[in-house]
């Protein structure tokens, strides 16, 4: 079984389009690094953890006689102090331009036999971003650019992973913040890629504007302070000319609604995510020279972020209640509501359907996951268990 699915693949053709020998082609099939997709996906591949010279979630489309790949999105890192980091990663360019960061889940686009359809950043094709998306970019685009990929954020209340009410937005929409050609995952400069998405009328994520070098952190800085207080995530630093690599960096408000969210399924959160936010407060109430006051404010509102919501997990699980990540999903076709559960049960993620109902052409999902993990862990503390 193992070797016909090998075999399905051409391991040479796929090697010498690669430029890898043969040899580390069947590794990364044998190792699980190179794994395909399912349905009518099935031609599409992804690779996972350790592609060669690749981003994670790179994807290999195999069109039987010829090979596409799609890139991942890079890694943008993060500075932790806003006027040196900018100093150092940007020091051989004069200014940098400032975009919105906004928060939702990454979503890469292409067209795929006459349809589009959106890749997670793990290079999955996801059935809910994928009829989305259909009512959101121009399929013009693709057919006049085969060779660009879209990235961009589906952000929005009525969304699966991250739902955010900030942007003024019903249900969910897509910003895009980057195009890229499909093999290299060479960028376009800014300035370009922002025309092209206005004449195809995409969603834009918000540009701030281009700041010199030496004016650029207290711009930031005052950047980050209103959009701190309007709920918003952040911002992204980039090089114009898109060379040199973005750098992120993120409001304290937003870090905190982090925090909220995760330790209200404390069980469930992982650590490194959890306290490189506390970390990420102690840097800019630093760089901020914020006075005794502000300083109390911030340590308030990052304790208050950690334990509230804790807090208020027990009591609902002492109250018999279990605690329960919703949303809702809105769809045209009422098939990629079930398409989607099926999806999420790939990965482990058991949801149930609460309730479907039609609103005008579309129908709209109401979808429970239970965090069984933070819910038995809580019982078992309330009936005196020992934490380990
Ligand atoms: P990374 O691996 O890139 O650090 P992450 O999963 O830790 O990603 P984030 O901290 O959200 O994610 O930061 C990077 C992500 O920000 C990108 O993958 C992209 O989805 C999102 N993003 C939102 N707005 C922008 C923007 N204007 N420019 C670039 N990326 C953006
Ligand atoms: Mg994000």
């Amino acid at each position: 079984m193992k070797n016909s699915k090998i075999s399905e693949l051409d391991v040479e053709k796929v090697a010498e389009f690669l430029e890898l020998p043969p040899s580390k082609i069947s590794e990364l099939i044998e190792k699980g690094n190179l794994k395909r997709n399912w349905d009518e996906y099935y031609d599409i591949y992804r690779f996972q953890g350790h592609a060669p010279q690749m981003e994670d979630g790179t994807v290999l489309i195999d069109h039987h006689g010829s090979f596409e790949l799609v890139r991942g999105f890079p890694k943008i890192k993060r500075a932790m102090l806003l006027e040196p980091a900018i100093l150092k990663n940007f020091k051989e360019i004069p200014s940098v331009v400032v975009e919105e960061k906004m928060n939702g889940y990454n979503v890469r686009v292409i067209e795929f036999r006459g349809k589009l359809i959106a890749f997670t950043r793990s290079g999955h094709v996801c059935p809910y971003s994928t009829e989305r998306v259909q009512n959101f970019l121009e399929p013009d685009f693709f057919r006049e650019h085969p060779d660009l990929v879209v990235y961009g954020e589906m952000a929005g209340p009525e969304n699966p992973y991250v739902q955010k009410d900030a942007y003024g937005i019903e249900s969910l929409d897509f910003f895009v913040f980057d195009i890229r050609h499909k093999d290299t995952g060479e960028a376009l400069p800014v300035n370009q890629r922002r025309e092209i998405a206005e004449n195809y009328g995409f969603n834009q994520v918000r540009l701030f504007g281009d700041f010199s070098i030496k004016s650029a952190s207290s711009k930031i800085t005052e950047i980050i302070r209103d959009l701190g207080k309007e709920g918003r995530e952040g911002v992204v630093i980039k090089d114009q000319a898109m060379v040199l690599q973005p750098v992120k960096y993120t409001c304290s408000e937003s870090n905190c609604s982090d925090l909220r969210q995760a330790f209200k399924f404390y069980n469930e959160a992982g650590r490194d995510y959890l306290y490189s936010r506390v970390i990420r407060e102690g840097f800019q109430s630093h760089e901020w020279n914020e006075n005794e006051d502000e300083f109390t404010q911030r340590c308030l509102r990052l304790g208050e972020s950690i334990l509230r919501p804790m807090k208020k997990t027990i009591e609902e699980v002492e109250s018999g209640d279990r605690i329960s990540d919703d949303f809702r999903i809105r769809v045209k076709d009422r098939e990629i509501i079930f398409k989607f559960r099926d999806y999420l049960d790939r990965f482990g993620l058991y949801v149930a359907l609460e309730k479907i109902e039609r609103i005008g052409d579309e129908y709209v999902a109401e979808i429970r996951k239970v965090n069984k993990s933070t819910n038995d862990k809580t019982l078992a503390m309330l009936e005196g268990q020992l934490w380990s």
